[in-house]
């Protein structure tokens, strides 16, 4: 038996009282509705050296907790990612056991995920903050065959008026330009947060082996900016920096007026930028000391390139404060 309550004004929520998996007081959260499928434009087994999967989500939005808790949702359409940044901190929240070592290798299709987004009532979504994504990228590889992330916003555009961040490494992101238009046209928000982690392009490599280059993003984001979309560079985390000033002034190039900044972080609290094995092991070979005192040596070096960027970047936030929502 399935019962729909309104939980709270205009979200529906659903019990599910006979499924024998699910705990009868587990409440469904937005968005977890019967699989719609979604007729993606391609569904390659491979990009590159990451396997695809595709699956069936039981929700595409999730109600935003600890670091981004100051969002109403966030929006993963694919669960992995095929950047395998070494400190990315997702892995924790893969489910999979082999997540540590695996992580860049994999990628999962939420292939009903427009779909869900279509089930959602009209309008339900106006002024809700969702930052797309937490613990994947939106537009990773693979979406340019999937074009899953495209449907998910043409899919909000036509019946929502939400306020979106959409945070990537990709500028991949240029290719949506017309959506992001569109969803301001018709009354709702949006922000496109490109991360830029360091200037120094051999060590981007080493830290993000799958992430395009910092020049490509750095034109994308200024395409997006150029375009009229609100725009942002968000440098986190910060890894290690040749030269300030000049870092600065590459980013300021760009026409972005916004940025954010936060460090590399070692640990895995929620939603903070926990670091990798992997990641912290370079991280201690660069700065030539042991990992116990990575955290020590990285915080003398960020505090420094910190104080460059905040004499020269307008609107440079930082941290948790920096990342809520611009509206
Ligand atoms: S792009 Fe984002 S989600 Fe993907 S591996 Fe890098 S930090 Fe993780």
């Amino acid at each position: 038996m399935t019962r729909v309550m309104m939980a709270s004004p205009g979200f529906l929520v659903l019990r599910v009282a006979s499924e024998a998996n699910m705990n009868d007081s587990k409440q469904m959260q937005l968005g977890m509705m019967p699989a719609v499928e979604h007729d993606l434009a391609a569904r390659p087994e491979r990009i590159g050296k990451t396997a695809v999967e595709y699956t069936q989500a039981r929700s595409i939005l999730n109600r935003a907790t600890g670091f981004l808790s100051s969002y109403d949702f966030t929006l993963n359409p694919f669960a992995g990612c095929s950047f395998g940044c070494t400190y990315c901190y997702a892995v924790r929240f893969s489910g999979r056991n082999d997540a540590e070592d695996s992580w860049g290798q994999w990628v999962d299709v939420k292939e009903n995920a427009v779909g869900l987004i279509g089930k959602i009532p009209a309008g339900s979504l106006d002024g809700k903050r969702i930052y797309m994504s937490s613990v994947t990228d939106p537009y990773q590889s693979i979406e340019r065959r999937a074009r899953l992330t495209r449907g998910i916003l043409e899919a909000l555009v036509e019946r929502h008026k939400p306020k979106m961040v959409v945070q990537t490494r990709s500028p991949d992101v240029t290719r949506d330009i017309d959506l992001f238009h569109a969803l301001v046209e018709c009354g709702g928000k949006v922000q496109v947060n490109m991360t830029v982690t360091t200037d120094d392009e051999e060590l981007r490599r080493a830290f993000e082996p799958g992430c395009p280059s910092n020049t490509v993003r750095l034109n994308a984001v200024a395409e997006v900016q150029k375009a009229g979309i609100q725009s942002c560079i968000t440098m986190t985390p910060l890894l290690l920096v040749r030269n300030a000033a000049a870092f600065a002034d590459a980013l300021l190039t760009t026409g972005v007026k916004r940025f954010i900044t936060q460090p590399f972080h070692v640990g895995s609290a929620q939603f903070v930028a926990g670091t990798r094995q992997a990641a912290l092991q370079m991280m201690a070979e660069r700065l030539g000391c042991g990992a116990q005192d990575v955290v020590r040596q990285h915080m003398l070096h960020y505090n420094a390139v910190r104080a460059e960027l905040m004499g020269r970047l307008p609107g440079l936030g930082e941290g948790r404060e920096g990342f809520a929502p611009p509206f």
